[in-house]
């Protein structure tokens, strides 16, 4: 026993994978008695009528049962309520983060890369590492747009199995015009596969959900997180059939529980209201960007989702400020060297603008 303790540390180095030793765990910030404007949740919640019946039909689950794995229903109705193509299905992943570990591992043949725009989701690098693939970054432009020759260069260059495009992106907020993911779509046709990322197509002006028959290689995804159900882990995506079936066997059976299974067969007859809260918070999304426009020394970056982009003269320093105050924003400011002195406000209520405001100009 003696000898196993004090041998933990190399014993650990030699079975686990270098690049995972190398890698830090998901940080969460403990956000007990703080305004969260931090991780682009939805600040309203369910009105308690609604709640009352979710939890009377919840009651009614079989907690003893395996979820059946086909998911019918459930993604019949994403289907109809969502706007899948007729001809098109889904598969569910357990959060879009689940979604991206099966695309790393349905495509990590040896010498494999994955390509994005960069800065951008951190889990599309995360996910092809822990798959072994190698990932590339092309950085964005300075005003955070795509650098479209740059992209075009790297596929030539590395001809990627995946092309992540987050649209709008995270933690930039920025959205890809129609006319550039149709050319990037182009140039990867006999190359690889691009994974539209719509994630906070709720708050955005646009979809590519309908073009889905025109592209052969086109992967739509999606989540219900930013939506006001991040706690439920629900994301799918969408693609051709012959795709679907083949990172269908990389998905594990169950992925789904039968909790969330329920509770979305459940809400997605309830729509209205998540919809009329997403309109809301693109109203306060402009009434947030308004105010911050007006305080100096603060340059703020259009946004098609549920957050907004801000860089300050010192983001620590106004960082710090802000939990002084109660209020968790994120610091994406070492991410990446185009978001030096950035913080990330995820849009809440109108009283917790107010509040994110008053303390900001009080730093
Ligand atoms: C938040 C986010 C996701 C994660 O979604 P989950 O379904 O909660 O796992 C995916 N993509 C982008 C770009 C995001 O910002």
């Amino acid at each position: 026993m003696g000898t196993l303790m004090s041998n933990e540390r190399p014993f650990t180095e030699r079975i686990i994978r270098p690049e995972i030793l190398a890698q830090t765990s998901y940080h969460v910030p403990n956000a007990s008695n703080m305004v969260k404007l931090d991780a682009m949740e939805n600040p309203y919640g369910l009105p308690d009528a609604l709640k009352a019946q979710l939890g009377a039909h919840l009651a009614q689950v079989a907690l003893n049962r395996y979820p059946v794995p086909s998911y019918r229903v459930l993604k019949q109705k994403i289907c109809q309520q969502f706007g899948v193509p007729a001809g098109f299905d889904v598969i569910l992943g357990n959060g879009s983060d689940e979604l991206i570990s099966m695309l790393s591992a349905a495509c990590a043949k040896p010498g494999a890369t994955v390509l994005a725009p960069i800065p951008t989701f951190v889990m599309y690098a995360l996910s092809a590492q822990l798959a072994g693939v190698q990932f590339v970054g092309v950085p964005l432009q300075t005003d955070l747009s795509l650098d479209i020759p740059a992209m075009l260069e790297a596929i030539e260059q590395h001809r990627p199995s995946l092309l992540y495009l987050a649209n709008p992106n995270n933690p930039t907020g920025s959205w890809i015009p129609e006319d550039q993911l149709i050319q990037l779509i182009h140039a990867m046709a006999d190359i690889g596969l691009v994974v539209v990322d719509e994630a906070y197509q709720p708050f955005a002006p646009a979809s590519m959900m309908s073009r889905l028959p025109e592209f052969a290689n086109l992967i739509v995804m999606r989540t219900v997180s930013k939506l006001g159900l991040a706690g439920l882990r629900l994301g799918y995506m969408s693609a051709s059939n012959s795709l679907l079936a083949e990172f269908d066997k990389v998905r594990p059976p169950y992925n789904v529980n039968v909790l969330t299974q329920a509770a979305m067969e459940f809400l997605l007859d309830h729509m209205l209201i998540f919809n009329e809260q997403a309109a809301q918070i693109c109203l306060e999304r402009s009434a947030l960007v308004l105010a911050l426009q007006k305080l100096p020394n603060v340059q703020v970056y259009p946004s098609a989702a549920n957050f907004v982009l801000m860089r300050v003269p010192n983001a620590e320093q106004v960082f710090n400020r802000l939990v002084e105050h109660q209020i968790l924003v994120k610091n994406v400011s070492k991410m990446h060297r185009l978001l030096n002195n950035c913080l990330r406000i995820t849009v809440g209520t109108a009283a917790e603008i107010q509040l994110f405001i008053h303390a900001l100009r009080d730093s």
